[in-house]
């Protein structure tokens, strides 16, 4: 499949995303049987995602939304644009970060920085995907779906350019 200039090929079919996920969702359930979750989706990349594990969690939980802006093209900037929809009601709960994919951990940090000053009581994150640099940086990822090497992916949220939210699967850029 072609979108602008890069080239990409299949590489998590959805039903290896969707059986990750449902494990996933086992795994959060029982560890937060007790404690009413804040699950804390970081849109727009997550949005999928999110949506796949909130329905498979079977415990009470509240859900609230973080935007931040994606990063253009197919590299990091470290720069993070935006960053909108954490506030108080946020206080004493225990959250759960929803991200699609971890690259440098840069968003996570300024993320899980940002709620600690708001009070919260607990933080833990949830990635469908996990690329290496990640761990460089010592950003703890609790639930992890894919460790994968540094590619750049596409679909089931992802975008390349804007483009590509839509599909199903996910897809890697050809090199
Ligand atoms: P980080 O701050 O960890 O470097 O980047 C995290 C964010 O960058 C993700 O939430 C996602 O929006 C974007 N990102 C990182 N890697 C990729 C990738 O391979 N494909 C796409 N489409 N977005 C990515």
């Amino acid at each position: 499949m072609k979108i602008k200039d890069l080239e990409f090929n299949e590489f998590i079919s959805e039903s290896k995303v969707l059986e990750s996920v449902q494990s996933l969702a086992d795994r959060i359930s029982s560890d937060y049987s007790d404690l009413a979750p804040v699950f804390l989706p970081v849109l727009n990349g997550s949005f999928m995602f999110a949506s796949d594990l909130i329905k498979r969690i079977n415990v009470p939980s509240r859900v609230s939304f973080v935007k931040v802006s994606s990063y253009q093209g197919t590299n990091s900037s470290g720069q993070l644009k935006t960053l909108v929809g954490l506030d108080e009601s946020l206080f004493n709960q225990h959250i759960i970060i929803v991200e699609d994919i971890v690259d440098t951990g840069f968003t996570l940090e300024k993320i899980i920085n940002e709620l600690k000053g708001l009070g919260v009581k607990s933080v833990e994150v949830v990635a469908l995907l996990r690329k290496t640099p990640a761990r460089e940086k010592n950003i703890f990822v609790k639930y992890v779906g894919f460790d994968i090497h540094d590619e750049f992916v596409l679909g089931y949220g992802l975008d390349y350019d804007g483009l590509g939210r839509n599909f199903k699967d996910i897809y890697k850029a050809a090199r």
